[in-house]
């Protein structure tokens, strides 16, 4: 039997670099894993592109593929819904490839009931450069970088239920842990695997 892909599940307060870090981890590890993009609600940011960065969708057809039960898990975050491909996932994983995803605390949460997860809390060094980092990326109007600041506040007190948690400090530090909890993982299911065979 083929053996699954792994799923890494990303969380993080908007503005912590989660983003970032995933696309450097990529650099290293294009042939090994999908990102999977996410479907949302909210408007495009500039540069953003539909299907590479998110399928932008209205909120009618949202609600069309929740009734469809087209999504392994959804939430909604600032007004806006936010939910995860159950097919592109499945078939992903079950070809054998992992699959790398950005998630906030809810889907973090029902995701990890659905299917076996690998979960990882990225966190900023301290609040005032996560706010530092959200003004300065540009992308939001002071008003939505004050509710996102707010929502950080929450989102911080859940990294106690993830398997690892990175600072985001230095870039390449933070890029080379998730380095290192990849060779980890792979090496726990070789070992997991070897004493199966034992058995
Ligand atoms: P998220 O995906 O978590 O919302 P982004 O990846 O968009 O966050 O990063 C938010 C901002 O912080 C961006 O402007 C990015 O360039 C910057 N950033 C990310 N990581 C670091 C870091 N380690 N040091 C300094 N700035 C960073
Ligand atoms: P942003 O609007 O900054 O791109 O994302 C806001 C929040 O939505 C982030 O915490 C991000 O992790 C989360 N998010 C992005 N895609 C999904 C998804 O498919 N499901 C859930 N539950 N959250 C998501």
């Amino acid at each position: 039997m083929k053996k699954k892909g792994m799923i890494f599940v990303i969380s993080a307060p908007s503005g912590t670099g989660k983003t970032t870090v995933i696309n450097e981890f990529l650099k290293g590890h294009r042939n090994d894993f999908s990102v999977s993009v996410s479907v949302t609600t909210r408007q495009p940011r500039k540069g953003e592109i539909d299907g590479r960065d998110y399928y932008f969708f209205t909120k009618e057809k949202f609600r069309d593929y929740v009734k469809k039960g087209r999504f392994l898990e959804h939430a909604t975050i600032l007004d806006n819904y936010y939910g995860t491909l159950r097919e592109t996932v499945l078939k992903t994983v079950n070809s054998g490839r992992n699959v790398i995803m950005d998630i906030d605390v809810q889907g973090a949460g029902k995701i990890t009931k659905k299917v076996d997860c690998i979960t990882i809390f990225i966190v900023p060094p301290s609040f005032k450069e996560l706010s530092r980092r959200l003004l300065n990326r540009r992308t939001e109007s002071v008003d939505a970088v004050k509710n996102r600041l707010a929502l950080a506040k929450k989102e911080l007190k859940e990294r106690s239920k993830y398997d690892y948690i990175i600072v985001n400090d230095k870039l390449a530090d933070a890029t080379g842990y998730l380095d290192n909890i990849y060779a980890l993982e792979r090496l726990n299911r070789a070992m997991a695997k070897s004493k199966k065979e034992k058995l």
